[in-house]
Formats: C-alpha cells, sequence, structure tokens
C-alpha cells in the first residue's frame, strides 16, 4: 500500500570513510517519528527524494493508460 511508504523517510548518510552505509551509498529508510539519523554511525541522514520511484509511475501510469487512449482515437 502506499500509505506505508508515507510512514518511511529514506535518507542517505553522507559520513563517507567513517560509515559504512555512506561508502555503499546505501539508501536507510528511517520510520516517521523515529530520528533522522543514520544506524551505522548516528550521524544526521540527508533525505532523498524517490524521484525514480514516482517517475517510474508517471511511465506506469502512461503504459497503461496508452491503449486506452489509442483506442479512442480509433473509434472517435
Ligand atoms: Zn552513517
Amino acid at each position: 500500500m502506499a500509505q506505508n511508504n508515507a510512514m518511511v523517510r529514506k535518507g542517505k548518510c553522507l559520513n563517507i570513510g567513517n560509515c559504512n552505509k555512506a561508502n555503499s551509498k546505501e539508501i536507510v529508510d528511517v520510520n516517521i517519528g523515529e530520528d533522522f539519523v543514520c544506524p551505522d554511525c548516528g550521524g544526521d541522514l540527508v533525505e532523498v527524494k524517490a524521484v525514480k520511484s514516482s517517475l517510474g509511475l508517471i511511465i506506469g501510469g502512461i503504459v497503461l493508460a496508452w491503449p486506452l487512449l489509442a483506442q479512442a482515437s480509433i473509434s472517435s
């Protein structure tokens, strides 16, 4: 459900050199209400916007809607 996603913030640790998650550029999920810090080194996280997934949703929506649009233009 999309509701589950809204309960999680995605963050990236920038403590490169001192933190495994920063070194591997891992995206960390932090539940809303919890401290927005790296679980590995405890440093502040930088929030990551879920650009890829929303772009995927848009593309997926176009792909899904395309046959309907094509059908509508043929029949009209
Ligand atoms: Zn870290």
